[in-house]
């Protein structure tokens, strides 16, 4: 008897003990919604539109942490989902989406945030490889 992701089973309910935790794990972080999320959205990432190349490689982003509502959860690669939650962002450069998302996670002034980064930012040197 096989799991769905080819490994033998060993546990109830037809799946192997990786495959069981990560239900388990969706099903208290996610409501049980992470798949019907990743479904909605076609494994995309809905800010730049990467395909996930792999089963966790879409990471479904709470946009109200702690709500477990379809309508309130988006997916997104990685890359995305890091910068939607990192504190200091460069702004301008965020797609509309990501903007948006960003926001919401941090609605406490982000324009005094924009500011504080662009004081620190420093132009790209050039760096001899040799
Ligand atoms: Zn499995
Ligand atoms: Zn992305
Ligand atoms: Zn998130």
């Amino acid at each position: 008897m096989h799991c769905r992701c080819g490994r033998e089973t060993m546990l109830a309910f037809g799946m192997c003990s990786t495959c069981y935790t990560l239900r388990r794990q969706d099903e208290e972080n996610f409501g049980g919604l992470r798949e019907a999320v990743l479904e909605r959205d076609g494994y995309r990432c809905r800010v730049c539109d990467a395909p996930g190349t792999g089963k966790r490689s879409i990471i479904v982003h709470h946009r109200v942490p702690g709500r477990s509502e379809l309508r309130l959860m988006i997916s997104l690669c990685r890359g995305c989902h890091a910068r939607v939650h990192r504190t200091k962002a460069v702004l301008a450069v965020m797609p509309p989406l990501l903007l948006e998302l960003w926001r919401e996670q941090h609605p406490e002034g982000h324009d005094q945030k924009t500011l504080d980064f662009k004081r620190t930012i420093q132009p790209a040197a050039a760096i001899p490889l040799f």
